[in-house]
């Protein structure tokens, strides 16, 4: 049976944080009431699938695409993140290795 009185019950109570899970990185996150209220004030018919940080890396990620390497530290044999590609004729440092091998310059 339909019960109407908690139907309405339901609608006067505006907006109620409501937890969903991200479908990114699989965490439950927080819609809040102020949220829904902009969400609804948009006009905006779907809840977010990603919780704030997935979106804001995301977005993040849109603004400035970047591509990392991995490459084989020469001081140290860690792995080394650079954002170029490696060439065998140049040596390749950690991050660690490389602000130590600047210092030491200095
Ligand atoms: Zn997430
Ligand atoms: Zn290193």
């Amino acid at each position: 049976m339909f019960q109407e009185e908690n139907y309405d019950a339901v609608t006067a109570t505006e907006f109620v944080d409501e937890t969903l899970v991200c479908k990114d990185c699989g965490k439950e996150f927080v819609f809040t009431a102020g949220e829904q209220a902009f969400y609804a004030e948009k006009g905006f018919q779907n809840k977010p699938k990603a919780c704030k940080a997935c979106r804001d890396a995301r977005k993040n990620a849109n603004k400035a695409p970047r591509e990392y390497f991995t490459a084989v530290c020469a001081e140290c044999g860690g792995e080394a993140k650079i954002t170029f590609q490696p060439s065998n004729d140049r040596p390749v440092y950690c991050s660690a290795c490389f602000e130590k091998k600047k210092n030491a310059q200095e």
